[in-house]
């Protein structure tokens, strides 16, 4: 058995590295486990948005330094109808390779212990005395436990369905002709056709990201074929043909994922671990905004384990405060899936775009970075006062 940690976190991800990043800057042992050996690529649509790139600054990450390409305005596509605005706040695009690596690099020059091409296959105990079961057999002991996953659930600490789970995702890497290229430039869009929705924009490198949902029971229709999901979506939209036309696909294979579940919160449980990301809540990924959850979630938890406040208040703070967006994109992202026709009436109002945009993000009154010392959000949830 190895000695007793402050904490160890499952998941280098966003949600992990930045927890890791944050409980070592206030002196805790910290050891993070990444299943992945080394930099690769990852499923999403790399948009981050504002707030994700203010607390990526907040932890010393500077998109606009590592390359990022700026995205200020947002274009909706479904059949022969277009809707253009610009978005109310800028965002960034950058592959996550880079990004992830960058944060991992953070989080050890701060001091995380982090362990590369390890899975933490199963997490028991309580808090105060945690032990995580490790993929190369050996155990580790800590006296709290961040488990920042993502996509992935534990072994026997899988998160329910969501309200929106029938959604299979891909991406895929092209490269554009010059003439698109330029038609793409600073712009994010988003591609609906029947039974699912896309997402296309530019990440820097003359290299674009679509990030495509489809339904299962569309998919398969598609007999479950890169191919033939791409065919599906160009014959679809006579926008997506246009921009893919003399496009070249820069992977062999499509990076793909099942079982979404979008518009998940979790409920606080007594004697639970502490959840972050998308272990906290899914977002789902048209908003653009489920890393800056991830991350919110990270500066949430670092506030409330320095003042000493529970897990279960942290979880139940987390939820409450994602409620109405999180709902607010499920309901919209069933309408796209369901109603491609909602362009035309976005084409009517295209200002409605950027109110949705708002509406679909963690509300900025919520996002605290630096002053988190003044103000807490946790009035009722104090284990002792004197940890205020
Ligand atoms: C199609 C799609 C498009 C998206 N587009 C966007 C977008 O444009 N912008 C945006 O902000 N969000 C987007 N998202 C959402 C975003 O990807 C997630 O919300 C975000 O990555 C969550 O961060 P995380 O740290 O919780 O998890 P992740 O980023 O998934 O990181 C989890 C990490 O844990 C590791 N891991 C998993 N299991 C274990 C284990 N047992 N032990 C150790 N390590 C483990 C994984 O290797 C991974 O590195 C999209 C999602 C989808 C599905």
């Amino acid at each position: 058995m190895s000695a007793m940690l402050d904490a160890i976190v499952a998941g280098g991800g966003p949600a992990g590295a930045a927890i890791g990043t944050l409980l070592a800057g206030q002196g805790r042992s910290v050891m993070l486990f990444e299943k992945t050996a080394a930099a690769q690529d990852k499923m999403c649509g790399e948009f981050f948005s504002e707030e994700g790139a203010r607390y990526l600054a907040a932890l010393g990450v500077d998109l606009r330094a590592l390359g990022a390409v700026t995205i200020d305005r947002v274009r909706l596509a479904a059949r022969d109808v277009l809707a253009e605005c610009a978005l109310p706040f800028p965002g960034l695009s950058l592959p996550r390779r880079i990004v992830d690596e960058c944060l991992l690099q953070r989080a050890s020059a701060s001091g995380v212990a982090v362990v590369r091409g390890t899975s933490v296959e199963q997490l028991t105990g309580e808090p105060g005395e945690w032990c995580a079961r490790l993929s190369d057999s050996t155990e580790q002991r800590s006296k709290d436990a961040f488990v920042a996953t993502g996509k992935y659930d534990l072994r026997g600490r899988k998160r329910n369905g969501g309200s929106q789970n029938d959604l299979v995702a891909f991406k895929m890497y092209f490269r554009l002709t010059a003439e698109q290229e330029q038609h793409l430039r600073g712009w994010v869009e988003l591609i609906l056709f029947p039974g699912g929705y896309a997402g296309l924009q530019l990440v820097g490198g003359g290299c674009a990201n679509l990030s495509l949902l489809l339904t299962k029971s569309e998919l398969k229709r598609c007999a479950a074929e890169w191919s033939r999901v791409l065919t599906h979506a160009i014959t679809s939209s006579a926008h997506l043909a246009s921009r893919l036309a003399g496009a070249t696909q820069l992977r062999s294979k499509p990076i793909t994922l099942s079982a979404i579940p979008y518009g998940y919160r979790r409920t606080a449980t007594e004697d639970a671990p502490w959840y972050l990301g998308d272990q906290g809540a899914v977002m789902p990924s048209f908003t653009g905004d489920g890393m800056s959850i991830a991350l919110h979630s990270a500066f949430l938890a670092a506030d409330a384990y320095q003042r000493g406040v529970t897990a279960h208040a942290y979880q139940t703070m987390l939820a409450r405060q994602l409620k109405h967006p999180v709902q607010f994109a499920t309901t919209l992202s069933r309408c796209m899936v369901s109603m491609p026709a909602l362009a035309q009436a976005l084409r009517l109002y295209p200002g409605a775009m950027a109110w949705i945009a708002s509406c679909t993000r963690v509300p900025s009154h919520f996002v605290k970075i630096g002053d988190s010392h003044r103000t807490s959000p946790y009035p009722s949830f104090h284990r002792c006062a004197g940890d205020i």
